[in-house]
């Protein structure tokens, strides 16, 4: 039923946390992905960031794009 996979090898290379977190004005949450610093969505509350982080899916063009070295 999951067709989600994190893609563990990648997140535990550059950081622990995969999303970093940028509270708005408004008091909604951004959580930006570390791996391809892609937006992933704006939560109105913490209870939504795991929802948004778990159906995010990095592009591997931009995974590759930021870390040129890796996998070559
Ligand atoms: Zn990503």
């Amino acid at each position: 039923m999951l067709r989600y996979q994190p893609p563990k090898r990648v997140c535990c290379m550059v950081l622990n946390e995969p999303f970093c977190h940028r509270r708005n004005n408004d008091g909604t949450i951004d959580s930006i992905c570390t791996r391809c610093f892609v937006t992933a969505g704006t939560a109105q509350n913490e209870s939504e960031l795991p929802e948004i982080e778990h159906s995010h899916t990095c592009d591997p063009d931009w995974v590759l794009r930021w870390q040129p070295a890796s996998g070559q």
